[in-house]
C-alpha cells in the first residue's frame, strides 16, 4: 500500500526546512486575497473559485498525491503545515480542503486504472473531487445504519436512497459515495456489506442535488438518489468492505482540519494581541489589564497544546 494520508510516515515531529518552504509558499498565495476578499465572499455567499484556482496552480492542493501521479508526494504532516497556514493568514481553507484528501480513499484502495485516470487530473485541478456522500438523515454518527443501496442489476449498480449535509457537491465533478451493497439484515458484521463508489456528478442521472444552508462558508447539499447507475468499474476497493475505507479517510480528514484550527487560533490569538496593545479605555491600553492579558494567554497556551497534538497523531 502507498503511504498517503491517513498512513502513518516517517516525518519528524518537528519542523522541516521543506515545511517552512511549504508554509512561505502557502503565505505568499494566501497574500494575494486579503481580508477584503474573504468579507465580500462570504456577504455574497459566493465559492472562493479564484482562491481555489491559485491554490490548485501552486499546487499544494495535490500535495499529499504521489509524484508517479502528478502530486507533490508529500505526507499528512505536509499537508497539515498547507492547512494551517492558510487559516493562520486569516484565510478559509475549507472551500479548498476536501480536494487535498477525499482521493485518499482512491489512492490507498483504487485500482492502477483508476489511479491512473484519476489521480493526475485531480493534482492538476482538472478534476475536482471534494465531495464524500456518508450522511444520511437517519445515520450521522452511527455510519453503519445508513440506508442508501447500491444493488447489482445486470452489468450496473442501482442507487436508491437519500444523503444530507454533503458538502461541496456543486463545486465538485467527483464524488465518493458510500452505500449498502447487501441488506443489513444479510450481512454478519453491521460494518460489512457497505461499499464506496466514485460517482461522475457531471454524468450523474437519477441524482437531484438541493442546496442546503447549514454553516457560513460551507456549502452544503441534500442529495436523493432515484434509480442512479453506476458502472461496476466505479467501485473503488472490494464490495463490501467500504466502512473500512471510508474510516480511513475520515482519520486524516479530521486530522487536517485539526491543523486547520489551529491555525485559526493563532490568528485570533494575534487578533486580540494586536488590539489589546492599541486599543486605550481610560488612559491606558487595554491589554496593560490582567483581566485583558489572562484570557489571550491561556487561548495561546491551548493552541500551542493542540498543535502538539496534531503533530502527534
Ligand atoms: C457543515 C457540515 C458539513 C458536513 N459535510 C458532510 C459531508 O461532506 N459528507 C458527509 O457525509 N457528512 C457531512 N456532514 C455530516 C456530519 O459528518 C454529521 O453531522 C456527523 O457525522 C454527525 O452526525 P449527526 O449530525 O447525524 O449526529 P448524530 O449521529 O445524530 O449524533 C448527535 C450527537 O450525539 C453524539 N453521540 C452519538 N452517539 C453517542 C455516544 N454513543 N456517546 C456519546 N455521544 C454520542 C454525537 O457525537 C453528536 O454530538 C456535515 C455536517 C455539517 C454540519
Amino acid at each position: 500500500m502507498p503511504p498517503g494520508p491517513g498512513t502513518r510516515s516517517s516525518e519528524p515531529l518537528v519542523l522541516t526546512e521543506t515545511h517552512e518552504d511549504l508554509r512561505r509558499g502557502v503565505r505568499e498565495v494566501c497574500s494575494r486575497f486579503p481580508n477584503e476578499y474573504w468579507r465580500d465572499l462570504d456577504a455574497g455567499r459566493r465559492y472562493p473559485e479564484e482562491f481555489v484556482v491559485a491554490m490548485t496552480a501552486a499546487g499544494y492542493l495535490g500535495a499529499l498525491i504521489p509524484e508517479e501521479y502528478g502530486g507533490m508526494g508529500l505526507g499528512l504532516s505536509a499537508g497539515c503545515v498547507i492547512l494551517g497556514e492558510v487559516n493562520r493568514s486569516g484565510a478559509n481553507a475549507g472551500p479548498a480542503h476536501a480536494q487535498m484528501y477525499t482521493m485518499g480513499t482512491l489512492l490507498r484502495h483504487g485500482s492502477e486504472e483508476q489511479k491512473r485516470e484519476y489521480l493526475p487530473k485531480i493534482a492538476r485541478g482538472d478534476l475536482r473531487l471534494q465531495a464524500f456522500g456518508v450522511t444520511e438523515p437517519e445515520a450521522g454518527t452511527d455510519t453503519t445504519s445508513i440506508r442508501t443501496s447500491a444493488m447489482r442489476e445486470g452489468d450496473h449498480y442501482v442507487v436508491n436512497g437519500r444523503k444530507i449535509y454533503i458538502s461541496r457537491v456543486e463545486q465538485s465533478d467527483l464524488m465518493i459515495l458510500l452505500a449498502r451493497t447487501a441488506p443489513l439484515d444479510e450481512v454478519e458484521k453491521r460494518s460489512s456489506g457497505l461499499s464506496v463508489f466514485l460517482v461522475d456528478l457531471r454524468k450523474a442521472e437519477g441524482l437531484t442535488v438541493r442546496p442546503r444552508r447549514v454553516m457560513m462558508n460551507n456549502a452544503t447539499s441534500e442529495l436523493v438518489f432515484d434509480g442512479m447507475r453506476l458502472p461496476p468499474e466505479n467501485i473503488i476497493g472490494e464490495e463490501g468492505k467500504g466502512f473500512r475505507y471510508i474510516i480511513d479517510g475520515m482519520n486524516a480528514e479530521r486530522i487536517l482540519i485539526a491543523a486547520e484550527c489551529v491555525g485559526d487560533g493563532r490568528w485570533f490569538v494575534e487578533k486580540a494581541t494586536e488590539r489589546a496593545c492599541e486599543r486605550e479605555v481610560f488612559g491606558r491600553r487595554i491589554g496593560e489589564n490582567q483581566g485583558v492579558q489572562f484570557p489571550i494567554a491561556r487561548a495561546y497556551a491551548n493552541v500551542e497544546a493542540a498543535s502538539l497534538m496534531v503533530e502527534k497523531a
